[in-house]
């Protein structure tokens, strides 16, 4: 499979009032050409971070690349004036959002901002691009999209307005579109509309997805590779199967758990994992994972573990061999 995009090494800084905090640290990962690839784990683990790097998005959040490299298609993003990368963005790369009011502007029309990025990036006169915004429109399930388009954002559902923008974000044909929670604000019914929408296009259109979710169920059902992230960094990387199947990484192992315990109220109680997520400004020695670990040892709080290859994945727990062995281990996957 051709390499689409490849982060190497990437650690961004943010400075805030406490001083310079590391939002993630030494993140390596691949997306191949049509692959979907999710980046799971709870809120603050870095994965919006991560996805906002390679659209260059953080540089307006105080935010900033403090080591290595983005490749797209060849070009090495970390290095890119703004100027380009805004020629990329739409074009090589796109974006869409838990909440698409972040994408529009209320006071244009739909149509109008869609026909505005397509002009932008010189990819057909006016007439041309209405044509093919009344096409994408329609393409992603909105029906009269004539009617939609001299519409407002605040004029449509919040499904609808998803719709719209994906439909904005594959305006000049991407190769890779990041989707940030992009279903987490929509009810059941919808949100499973909009997946299936996403992997019609993602086929249709040749594309790459990197997607970023909570919700174990969501990586199931979508991801060809999932990577997972607790804190700032990658703890385990493998495939759905692989992942699912036998879990290495204690974190990981509680992530899944958490589907099978959880039906009724969702949004309210993600996780079984006791304990919360450290802030930047106060990470534990050794694993970050270490205090909600049940399995922590002397070493575990003393160093911390590198990402490696265990078996058939990587993963970034001292004790992940000893796991994989034991009886209560392989017990849990049978819920
Ligand atoms: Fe738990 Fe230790 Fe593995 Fe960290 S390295 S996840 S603390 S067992
Ligand atoms: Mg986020």
């Amino acid at each position: 499979m051709k390499q689409l995009l490849e982060i190497a090494n990437l650690s961004v800084e943010f400075t805030s009032h406490s001083g310079v905090l590391k939002a993630i640290e030494d993140v390596s990962l691949t997306i191949g050409q049509g692959e979907t690839v999710c980046l799971v784990g709870e809120s603050g683990s870095g994965k919006s971070v991560t996805s906002k790097s390679v659209m260059r998005l953080i540089d307006y959040e105080n935010g900033k690349i403090s080591e290595g490299q983005i490749w797209l298609d060849g070009d090495e993003l970390t290095r890119l004036p703004q100027k380009e990368l805004r020629a990329l963005r739409g074009k090589k790369m796109a974006m869409v959002f838990q909440e698409p009011m972040a994408a529009f502007d209320p006071v244009f029309t739909i149509g109008s901002q869609i026909i505005e990025v397509i002009i932008q990036h010189k990819q057909g006169n006016r007439h041309q691009a209405w044509e093919r915004a009344v096409h994408l429109l329609q393409r992603v399930g909105i029906p009269e999209p004539e009617i939609r388009m001299k519409q407002y954002p605040g004029e449509m559902s919040g499904g609808m307005l998803q719709r719209a923008m994906i439909a904005m974000a594959l305006a000049c044909g991407p190769q890779l579109l990041i989707a940030d929670e992009p279903t987490t604000a929509l009810d059941v019914t919808i949100q499973a509309q909009i997946l299936h929408l996403l992997q019609e296009l993602k086929a249709e259109f040749n594309m790459s997805i990197l997607l970023i979710t909570h919700d174990m169920g969501i990586a199931a059902e979508m991801a060809d590779r999932i990577i997972v992230m607790y804190a700032g960094q990658i703890v385990e990387q493998a495939t759905v199967q692989q992942l699912f199947t036998t879990p290495h990484h204690p974190y990981t192992r509680g992530l899944l758990r958490s589907i099978t315990t959880i039906d009724s109220d969702r949004s309210s109680r993600l996780f079984s994992i006791e304990g919360t997520i450290p802030p930047l400004s106060e990470l534990p020695s050794g694993c970050r994972f270490h205090p909600r670990c049940p399995y922590a040892s002397d070493h575990c709080r003393q160093e911390s573990p590198p990402l490696r290859q265990v078996n058939d994945r990587l993963t970034a727990c001292w004790h992940a061999e000893e796991f994989v062995r034991l009886e209560e281990w392989q017990a849990d996957r049978k819920v």
